[in-house]
């Protein structure tokens, strides 16, 4: 039987080096909790299969807050309250894994790659932990009571997360250690644990001072992608007239589709697959497909949002227009864009913008024989998150 592997993130500091009253690991970084890129980290190990649950340790009275957050991502996770110390939030953590190992990581390292977790992972063993570490490259200076002296540097590494270990041993080495460790690795070694290392990265940095943010800003320059969305369908009696969400009354007239047939939700969730390059949503619903029959396509919106967002897209802005000679819709516009928003991840509501043309009497649209919906969708993420998104993209996640 294969070993199965727990993430556990901690992030129950209170960041008091950050100053404000916005524990850090809540700070915003391009878009997103500063905590929630270890979640999307996290994200893609699932897809490999190499990680079986994710545990996170947050800050107690904010459990049901992650717990929204974390609603786009599709991984099978536990959120548990931290104690006061470092050591206490990472004993609940790994009390509550089941895997038979823990990678402990840091929420406020929000840059260490799919990579690094494998490495961490492919060096495990019940015999020893694993820490990644990384050379120190300054000249290191000590300061005793305001005097400085030169303090050699050869063979000092910076320790970072994520860190490994046997599940079962760590539980009972940090209750050993109690307090004060600074890290699960020094919990490990004081209770008579070996631990090996294997090479960190520079760009796994830890936020905790405020210029450390600016720093992580930099470093999230964004790419950006646009995806286009198009949708038609003919107008026939019998049918609900549904439209951005919106059931239009007291038109003799519906749309004719496998689903409600809205061609405004339609249009967008195109567009917002189209700018992740996740395919159309022909190849994720398939028409075919009798568990679509009927369905409402606000929750086809919702799971294609929430699949974009899962890889690390933000959505910049949404425009729709919807061309249909009758019943007037100007007045129903308001109610549409709230429908549409309410199936939004929250981070993106707001960023909608939908508009009404007439068919000018033209065509098959003109005749009111048919509706046709356009939308346009502008998303953003950092260059590293969209290499890595693009390595993945596929109809099949
Ligand atoms: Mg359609």
């Amino acid at each position: 039987m294969t070993e199965t592997f727990s993430l556990v993130v901690v992030a129950a500091g209170q960041g008091s080096r950050m100053g404000g009253a916005t524990a850090k690991q809540f700070l915003p970084l391009a878009g997103r909790p500063i905590w929630e890129w270890s979640a999307l980290s996290g994200g893609q190990l699932f897809s490999d299969n190499r990680i079986g649950e994710c545990v996170f340790v947050v800050p107690a009275g904010t459990e049901d807050m992650v717990r929204e957050s974390l609603r786009p991502f599709s991984f099978p996770r536990t959120v548990v309250a931290g104690g006061k110390e470092r050591s206490q939030s990472v004993f609940n953590g790994v009390e509550s894994a089941k895997g038979d190992f823990v990678l402990i990581h840091d929420g406020a390292r929000p840059f260490a790659s799919p990579p690094l977790f494998k490495r961490v992972m492919d060096a495990s063993s019940p015999d020893h932990g694993v820490v990644p570490l990384v050379p120190v490259s300054e000249a290191l200076k000590r300061v005793d009571h305001g005097r400085v002296t030169p303090y050699q540097r050869e063979g000092l590494f910076l320790t970072q997360t994520p860190q490994c270990f046997p599940r079962g041993a760590l539980e009972e080495a940090l209750a050993a250690c109690g307090r004060g460790a600074k890290d699960e690795g020094e919990a490990w070694c004081s209770h008579g644990g070996k631990l090996v290392s294997v090479e960190g990265e520079r760009r796994n940095m830890k936020i905790t001072w405020p210029e450390d943010l600016s720093l992580a800003e930099c470093f999230m320059s964004k790419t950006f992608r646009t995806g286009l969305g198009y949708d038609v369908h003919p107008l026939v009696p019998g049918r609900m007239l549904v439209l951005g969400g919106v059931t239009i009354p007291e038109f003799p007239l519906g749309v004719l589709g496998h689903s409600d047939g809205d061609p405004v939700v339609h249009a967008l969730c195109d567009a917002l697959l189209g700018a992740a390059g996740l395919g159309d949503i022909g190849m994720l619903y398939p028409a075919g497909d009798e568990a679509y029959k009927g369905i409402k396509s606000l929750s086809l919106l919702e799971d294609t949002a929430r699949r974009v967002y899962a890889l690390g897209w933000d959505l910049e802005w949404a425009d729709g227009i919807l061309v249909a000679q009758e019943p007037r819709l100007a007045s129903h516009l308001p109610s549409m864009r709230e429908a549409m928003n309410g199936s939004l991840p929250a981070a993106w509501r707001g960023r909608l913008s939908l508009k009404v043309k007439s068919g000018e009497g033209e065509g098959n649209v003109g005749q009111c024989c048919s509706m046709v919906s356009h939308a346009v969708v502008t998303l953003s993420a950092p260059a590293w998150v969209a290499r890595e998104a693009g390595e993945k993209e596929g109809p099949g996640r």
